[in-house]
């Protein structure tokens, strides 16, 4: 049965073969992928892109038109020159796909769908997604139980990591964090039940909060206003990011700053109200 990486090198094969190549004749004997009308079909596409994803093979083409397949224990992809005779019986050929240095033939490939980007988002049982901290039916025990499954990462990477818990960005992940008083550095490991919780709520309290504004420039968290007129001030808006060296808004420490060592991107906290808890001090004080 082909796994993750076997999929994952059959793409990379495609990948070489077909980026950048138009479309010049597309077959299939799947009735899901015949019925796609002749306008918006396949002819004439360049392949833009081809992708694992678990053990999923994506097909992006222009146009937004992305050819999903799951080969589960059957199937294959080949590449062939134009008229190669092919290894494998035309009997069980899927798909052919062919552009004018190559044909790629997928052999008995069971499930394949068509997709725009927005009908493979919505689309079940493939999601490379993790839990989106704005959907209305938001798992938050999901979402925590895939932090969980990283134990040793620092929990600002994990909070950004989209596979575990998607939607939360390089500004949210510092200000949830100092909301919750987790060092952004801690690993996940360290983190009691109560502020794994807490992390979770809060960045979905604090996405939610901000929705109406897509630019990303005016996340409000803190929401401070103007002490002379009252009116809101748009460099209170924060706790902690961009604020290295400044008054932590609760207690005055200077705020510091530093880069994750796995995603280079910077963390933003204050060292009194969000102290650093290390795996063995956490162990060693579960085991006092
Ligand atoms: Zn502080």
């Amino acid at each position: 049965m082909p796994e993750g990486d076997t999929i994952f090198r059959a793409a990379r094969t495609l990948q070489r073969a077909l980026a950048g190549q138009v479309v010049i004749k597309f077959e299939s004997v799947l009735p899901k992928l015949a019925r796609v009308d002749v306008d918006s079909g396949v002819v004439g596409r360049t392949i833009e892109k081809v992708e694992a994803d678990g053990k999923w093979m994506l097909l992006h083409f222009s146009g937004d038109l992305i050819l999903l397949s799951h080969m589960l224990m059957s199937g294959s992809w080949h590449i062939y020159r134009p008229g190669e005779t092919w290894q494998r019986r035309a009997i069980d050929m899927r798909i052919a796909i062919e552009t004018a240095p190559f044909v790629a033939v997928g052999f008995n490939v069971p499930v394949a769908e068509f997709h725009t980007a927005a009908s493979l988002a919505r689309r079940r049982g493939f999601n490379t997604l993790g839990p989106s901290v704005l959907a209305d039916d938001f798992a938050a025990d999901a979402a925590i139980a895939r932090l969980q499954s990283r134990s040793e990462e620092e929990t600002g990477v994990a909070l950004m990591t989209q596979s575990l818990l998607a939607g939360i960005g390089n500004v949210y992940k510092s200000e949830v964090c100092f909301a919750c008083g987790v060092n952004p550095f801690r690993p996940i490991s360290t983190l009691t039940p109560a502020e794994l919780q807490a992390l979770v709520s809060t960045a979905r309290k604090f996405l939610q909060a901000n929705v109406w504004d897509g630019s990303g420039d005016q996340i409000v968290t803190y929401g401070g206003m103007r002490r002379t007129t009252g009116s809101f001030d748009p460099d209170n808006r924060l706790w902690v990011y961009h604020r290295r060296g400044e008054a932590c808004r609760k207690c005055g420490t200077a705020i510091e700053s530093r880069k994750h060592h796995t995603d280079a991107r910077t963390s933003f906290w204050c060292p009194v109200c969000q102290p650093m808890v290390t795996a063995e001090a956490r162990r060693s004080a579960a085991a006092g």
